[in-house]
């Protein structure tokens, strides 16, 4: 039986790269429900090659123009974000590849595990946001999740038929984004057209910024901490420029095991699609006799000050790495906007940051309700 997929934020960077995958292998995948955020015309082309059960539109003024587009299919077409929630549990679906950007992800991500759904997860916000919580339920609902960013994909295959009990600590490697060697000086100065370049990924616009303030780094300790369930003190970073390990795992006889390939994000999907299997990959991967040499350096969390918050935010626990977030989506906004400095937007976070980082959360509800109040602030902190 093929494995029937629903791919949530299909018309993104990770969304693509899984249709690429079941473009190649229509025995093993088959896609029922795609879901986009704006782009109509992407999640019409999309839906008429791959035949979906059904499609999604988020925004819900773009509906009449997707479903006019496949009124002579018998795909059926829904808008808004309820309707991407309840998708997440569609029971014609058995595995939900989480592509959506930041927190939007947080409600399909409990729906689909509310459903029991094996969850291939890209969207890290979720993880920062809710870590506890989503893998709590992950747990109780028996709904696996794998991880598809590339540093908990690689951590995840050095743990196969390892025990918790025999790791020493985690080791993220980080390509150091374009401003690698920058100090704080440097940092004011840069613009966005720079940010964006990223030297190694090509992804979509939001980790991009994140990856060059080095927000994204900070974000994946976090991932870390709740995938593995690991103390942030077992968790280090380390600087590898040519990004070929994609994370490495210390062992408490001294053994480090290290994931390596190509950077290629198609290989983290796969794995995440085949795993505990293993599939020939449809793309090459290459070999290392063309990398001359592989290098280490220490994160400078002084310059980069967003990696310093983002410990800081998993150190106090609560509803702290969801205010860090909230403020971080509303800064790389204003960035892309081109409406605040690369340096302002470690301002807003910092202030966002020490206004919630003692709120207590409990439940999503509460989560939700400090995400919009954090929202609110930073907005208002644009403003004056
Ligand atoms: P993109 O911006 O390329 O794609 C985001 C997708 O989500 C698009 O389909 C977009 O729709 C949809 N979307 C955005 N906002 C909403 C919304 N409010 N409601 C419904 N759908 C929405 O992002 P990426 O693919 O780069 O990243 C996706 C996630 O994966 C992020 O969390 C990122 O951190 C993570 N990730 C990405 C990697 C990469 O290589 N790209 C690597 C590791 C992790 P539309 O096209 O219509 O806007
Ligand atoms: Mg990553």
């Amino acid at each position: 039986m093929p494995q029937r997929l629903a791919i949530l934020g299909s018309t993104g960077s990770i969304g693509r790269q899984t249709l690429d995958i079941c473009r190649v292998y229509p025995e093993l995948f088959t896609v029922e429900v795609l879901t986009a955020g704006s782009n109509a015309e992407e999640l019409i082309r999309q839906a008429i090659e791959f035949n979906p059960n059904m499609v999604v539109i988020g925004n819900e003024n773009a509906y009449n123009q997707v479903s006019e587009a496949l009124a002579s299919t018998d795909i059926k077409v829904f808008c808004g974000s309820k309707s991407i929630a309840d998708a997440a549990a569609n029971s014609e679906v058995d595995t939900v590849v989480l592509a959506m950007v930041g927190i939007s992800g947080l409600e399909p991500a409990v729906s689909a595990i509310r459903a029991g759904k094996k969850l291939a997860l890209a969207n890290k916000e979720v993880l920062v946001v809710a870590g506890e919580l989503v893998t709590k339920l992950s747990i109780e609902h028996n709904a696996p999740i794998i991880p598809i960013d590339s540093e908990h994909s690689a951590i995840m295959q050095c743990l196969q038929g390892e025990s918790s009990a025999s790791i020493e600590k985690i080791i993220l490697t980080a390509s150091g984004g374009p401003f690698r060697g920058f100090k704080s000086e440097q940092l004011q100065k840069v613009t966005l057209q720079q940010a964006l370049a990223h030297p190694v990924w090509s992804m979509g616009d939001k980790i991009t910024i994140d990856s060059a303030t080095l927000m994204n780094k900070g974000f994946e300790v976090i991932e870390a901490r709740w995938l593995f369930n690991i103390e942030t003190d077992k968790i280090d970073i380390l600087v590898h420029p040519q990004s070929i390990i994609h994370s490495m795992v210390q062992f408490v006889d001294g053994s480090i095991k290290a994931q390596m390939s190509k950077p290629d994000m198609r290989l983290p999907i796969l794995y995440a699609l085949t795993w505990p299997q293993r599939l020939k990959a449809p793309f090459q991967t290459g070999g290392l006799l063309d990398i001359a040499s592989l290098t280490f350096e220490k994160a400078d969390t002084t310059a980069f000050h967003h990696l310093a918050m983002a410990y800081r935010a998993i150190e106090i626990g609560g509803g702290a790495p969801c205010a860090l977030n909230a403020a971080n989506e509303v800064a790389v906004d204003l960035f892309l906007h081109e409406q605040l400095s690369f340096v302002g937007m470690q301002n807003m976070v910092e202030n966002a940051l020490r206004k919630f980082e003692s709120i207590k959360t409990t439940t999503l509800a509460d989560l939700i309700a400090l995400d919009n109040e954090t929202r609110v602030f930073c907005k208002s902190l644009k403003n004056n």
